[in-house]
């Protein structure tokens, strides 16, 4: 391994939308030492990774993009991923931070120097790097899992995630099965069925569905958000109060919440008229329990002559296919994925070494705690974007992350400024922001008692915010210096409770 000597001011583990963020609003803050490093070898996180056919955000894309980042030209009111993709690239390019970015690197360990007030970052090649502060933005749903299936090594069919497509297998005429009934599979299924022989659909849960109103940005649209920008930021901001509105429904289970039920029962009931196959797909757990689907497509697509839903739960994957506990076993040439995410509800997939070397993983094991997200106690200069409590469940993820850029970026400067060794939040202030998190989640539909990747194993919710996007907002403008503990380069060894700055 070879350790740089440089100290960098900053490094970023990531280049999604949160990293390319973070790099732009940093070097907007006029802190210009920074790297970037990037496993793959292209830039653009989930939406480089996510290239199954109809893959496209359900959030509307006036809404899922930076607001300080406008792009006048979608061409959809919910792009395509491989426009959002592009969108990235573009970002990339407009503010010139490619020559920042060091690809085919892969963190995999960070480790905090007391002494020094660096984080050395640990790569799996020789590279090591260290820098005085650190923005983790590799995101929660980076790496995706193979479901616990018995017998799935046996099959001898060919297997394909949806986070990890395969362009070079042709369906055409194949039988293919599709495992999972979540958001990527409602836009999967839709485009599979025009060309597969026969697609079954292996459903455990079946989850609320509201209609997506995809329609194409009109041209004079376009025109107008290009040369009127405020006329861009007007539509995102009735979008993103469009979408505040529905926490009512979403987050807190009230009499909304039963709205939210009937438009969706509505929906089922106007694309669905089998009265069977109705029932199959009528959810039983309360509305924004588990995310959301928007799909205008997937229930006419499942009852196509050439598709069929299939509620057995699987007892097994053969080597010709699966097998369902009534005992028929489904031959088949393919069989996709969309069975989600290895989700970080317990840290990064790497170890990160804090002060007095504190293992992330262990203190997270029962579930992750931060402050505001994006702090933790004993872990100094380090920004966890889309960290604990930072999920929304009713509005766009960049607008919590924009919170998060902004916030991250008062730390970083706040250091840079005062010369700090290091700013280090509060375990008290961390541990009173937690209670009074924990007791309001209480109260939220993810608690209701469904299953979903939001939770732990045990139940715990690491994962959502329990509010409106206006509330975490209010907390991620508040940069308050009296929350942390902040050591200065020059003064010596012992912690100096933060009371001055001049951030
Ligand atoms: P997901 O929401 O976790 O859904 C996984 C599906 O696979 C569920 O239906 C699950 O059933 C099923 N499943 C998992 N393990 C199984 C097993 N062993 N046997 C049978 N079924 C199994 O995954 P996802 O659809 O990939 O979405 C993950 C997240 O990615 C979303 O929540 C969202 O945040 C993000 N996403 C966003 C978009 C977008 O448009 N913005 C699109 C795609 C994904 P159960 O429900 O019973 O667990």
């Amino acid at each position: 391994m070879t350790v740089g000597t440089r100290v960098y001011d900053t490094l970023i583990v990531g280049t999604g939308f949160t990293g390319i963020g973070t790099a732009i609003k940093l070097t907007q803050a006029g802190v210009d030492d920074f790297v970037i490093l990037e496993r793959d070898d292209q830039v653009g996180g989930t939406w480089r990774d996510n290239t199954y056919p109809g893959a496209a955000c359900d959030i509307p894309s006036l809404l899922y993009s930076f607001s300080f980042v406008a792009n006048p030209t979608w061409s959809r009111a919910y792009s395509p991923a491989g426009e959002i993709r592009t969108h990235i690239e573009d970002m990339v390019d407009r503010f010139d931070l490619r020559r920042r970015i060091q690809f085919g690197v892969e963190v995999d360990g960070l480790e905090f120097d007391e002494a020094e007030g660096t984080w050395t970052v640990k790569t799996t090649g020789r590279k090591r790097f260290r820098a005085r502060s650190v923005v983790l933005a590799s995101g929660p749903l980076s790496d995706h899992r193979w479901p616990e299936i018995r017998g799935l090594e046996s099959y001898e069919g060919h297997k394909i995630h949806s986070a990890n497509w395969d362009h070079d297998y042709d369906f055409t005429g194949k039988r293919v099965a599709v495992i999972g009934t979540g958001a990527s599979a409602v836009q999967i299924v839709p485009e599979l069925v025009k060309k597969a022989g026969f697609v079954k659909v292996f459903q455990r849960t079946p989850g609320w569905v509201m209609p997506r109103l995809d329609v194409a940005t009109p041209e004079v649209a376009q025109t107008a958000f290009a040369k009127v920008p405020a006329v861009q930021r007007v539509a995102r901001q009735a979008l993103y109060w469009g979408h505040e509105a529905t926490a009512t429904a979403l987050v807190w289970n009230s009499p909304l919440t039963g709205l939210v039920k009937r438009l969706s029962k509505a929906h089922l009931h106007r694309q669905v008229k089998d009265p069977w196959l109705r029932r199959q797909l009528t959810p039983d757990f309360t509305p924004g329990c588990k995310r959301m689907l928007v799909s205008s497509d997937y229930y006419p697509a499942l009852q196509r002559d050439n598709c069929k839903l299939i509620d057995w739960p699987i007892a097994r994957i053969s080597p010709v296919g699966i097998r369902t506990s009534d005992g028929i076993e489904h031959h088949l040439d393919a069989i996709v994925f969309a069975t989600g995410y290895d989700v970080h509800l317990t840290g990064p997939p790497f170890p990160v070494t804090g002060v007095g070397g504190r293992s992330m993983a262990q203190e997270w094991s029962g579930g992750a705690q931060a402050y505001k997200s994006i702090n933790a106690h004993g872990y100094p200069n380090l920004f966890i974007m889309t960290g604990p409590n930072s999920g929304p469940g009713h509005n766009s993820l960049l607008v919590f992350v924009e919170g998060q850029i902004d916030y991250a970026v008062a730390g970083i400067t706040t250091i840079l400024r005062n010369d700090l060794r290091f700013l280090d939040v509060r375990a008290d202030v961390q541990q009173r922001h937690n209670e009074v998190l924990q007791k309001r989640l209480t109260k939220t539909t993810w608690m209701s008692g469904c299953n979903s990747w939001y939770l732990t194993a045990d139940g715990f919710n690491a994962s959502m915010y329990p509010g409106f996007a206006t509330q975490y907002l209010r907390q991620m403008r508040d940069f308050r210096f009296t929350d942390y503990e902040a050591v200065a380069r020059d003064a010596g060894s012992h912690r100096l409770r933060a009371v001055t700055s001049s951030a």
